[in-house]
């Protein structure tokens, strides 16, 4: 079957109608199948997910480097090449199960056990620790503990000894001053200083997530709606109500259940890995110049291989992965060499929070004094146009973008990036430094996201060679500007 759909997939877009209009700088070069081949095999069983760190993703990485150098690009560190470390930690989930014990009054022992189904019921938090431990529950609303905000999740109720359960956000999601309460990482480390055995946040779907650190004898985990449901159904609530209660009164709702939960994990943690940036770059014509460069990135990690479950991540970032691939083989191909240097760089520990572009933008090799641009793509491979956001103080990028895309006609809106501190993905790194940045991201839906299902069945080419032929454009001409 797999090689069937595959077959078909090749086929039917190989006989889709090509543009005839001449495209300036060679853009002709950027291909759609071209982009799918990589991304087929950055998305493949052989990477396993690209969790950075992990063995899968170090594959990916030199995979890329291999690419770059067979393309002749330059290393950007003297010292490392094209593989830029930098220092991680990350678990695996080797094994997990949890199961509710809903109180039950007509039955003699007083509970009725259901056990949630992997995935689709119940996901540990891709860093949670070993343990096996059946408690009661306290529903906390949001999680929050900010009294110098008048607000407190935790006021008036014992979590010592329990697992806390709660959903992500906050009370008002247009104020800003409890955006840093919403981090994993703070909302985490709070449960575990009152004391909590674990975190059980509730999602609409319980998808995978490596954005936090590993806590000591500490067990997340996400459960969907329904499963929550079971656990609330003894004070009659349902998780969408109190979710919606919640941000109608703006009020803290905290309660205890008497219903249990057994939460079962077994994982290894490892807490000195190296994650890698992969860099290599186009040198620029100018001299005067050459201290400067555009970066064009990705990410290309993704949340790895855990209880057996592969998250291959295909449009979640093989899709922009591949797109800046290919647009370095063009830039490659066509001999291009703008003025000043055009950088590509496949960003890791993106899905852990940024921690690869905020460590490269730290760090940035030395021979460079500015980074002039940044573009950034990231999950552009579903559905058949695009959205541009551009920094809110550049509206000359919006520009340079609608003039590129006079030949393509694939953005279909703009829109202006502001504060947005290292939220987003990784162009929010450079933008949080001042540099302007460009981020491009398909129409989607981008429905599978963290799934098991974001695979490459659902993968567009023609839309990723679109994508990647409006950067290729824009790249040059950012490289070129005075
Ligand atoms: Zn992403």
């Amino acid at each position: 079957m797999y090689k069937i759909i595959k077959t078909l997939f090749v086929f039917v877009f190989i006989l889709s109608p090509v543009s005839t209009q001449e495209l300036p700088d060679g853009a002709e070069a950027i291909s759609g199948f071209s982009i799918y081949e990589t991304l087929d095999h950055l998305a493949s069983e052989e990477f396993q997910g690209r969790h950075t760190g992990d063995k899968g993703f170090t594959d990916a990485a030199e995979w890329v480097a291999g690419l770059f150098e067979e393309w002749g690009l330059t290393p950007a560190s003297d010292e490392y090449g094209y593989m830029l470390p930098f220092p991680v930690q990350y678990a695996i989930i080797n094994d997990a199960s949890m199961s509710v014990y809903m109180v039950d009054e007509s039955e003699e022992i007083g509970y009725r056990e259901v056990e949630l189904e992997p995935e689709t019921g119940f996901l540990p938090l891709l860093y949670s620790d070993t343990a096996d431990r059946t408690a009661e529950v306290v529903f906390i609303g949001w999680g929050i503990h900010a009294p110098d905000l008048g607000y407190d999740d935790y006021f008036g109720v014992d979590v010592e000894g329990k697992f806390v359960m709660c959903f992500r956000g906050t009370p008002d999601p247009q104020e800003r001053r409890y955006q840093e309460h919403d981090e994993h990482r703070t909302r985490m480390q709070r449960a575990k200083d009152k004391g909590a055995l674990g975190l059980i946040y509730i999602y609409e779907e319980p998808i995978a997530n490596p954005n936090g650190d590993w806590i000591e004898n500490f067990t997340p985990v996400k459960i969907s709606y329904n499963a929550a449901d079971k656990l609330l159904a003894e004070r009659g609530f349902t998780a969408s109500q109190l979710r919606a209660d919640l941000l109608k009164y703006k009020r803290p709702i905290s309660f205890s259940l008497k219903s249990k939960v057994r939460i079962q994990v077994d994982s290894d943690h490892y807490p000195d890995a190296t994650g890698y940036n992969v860099a290599g770059y186009i040198q620029g014509s100018d001299p005067a110049l050459r201290d400067e460069v555009v970066v064009v990135g990705a990410h290309l990690d993704h949340c790895g291989t855990h209880m057996g479950l592969l998250f291959p991540g295909a449009d979640d970032n093989a899709s922009g992965s591949a797109v800046v691939i290919e647009i370095a083989r063009a830039f490659s191909v066509n001999n291009i060499q703008p003025d000043r240097p055009v950088m590509f760089v496949l960003f890791g520990g993106e899905e852990m929070g940024l921690i690869g572009a905020r460590y490269i933008v730290d760090n940035f090799p030395t021979q460079f004094s500015t980074i002039t641009h940044m573009i950034n793509f990231d999950m552009v491979g579903a559905g058949d146009g695009a959205f541009c956001g551009f920094s809110a103080d550049h509206t000359e990028l919006m520009e340079l973008v609608e003039k590129k895309d006079a030949y393509i006609q694939t953005v279909q809106s703009f829109f202006p990036i502001r504060d947005i501190g290292v939220r987003g993905s990784d162009h929010a790194a450079f933008h949080a430094k001042g540099i302007p940045v460009l981020y491009f991201v398909s129409n989607g839906p981008h429905i599978k996201y963290h799934t098991t299902g974001d695979t490459i069945y659902r993968m567009n080419p023609g839309v990723m060679e679109d994508i990647a032929r409006i950067g290729y454009l824009t790249a040059i001409d950012l490289g070129n500007r005075r």
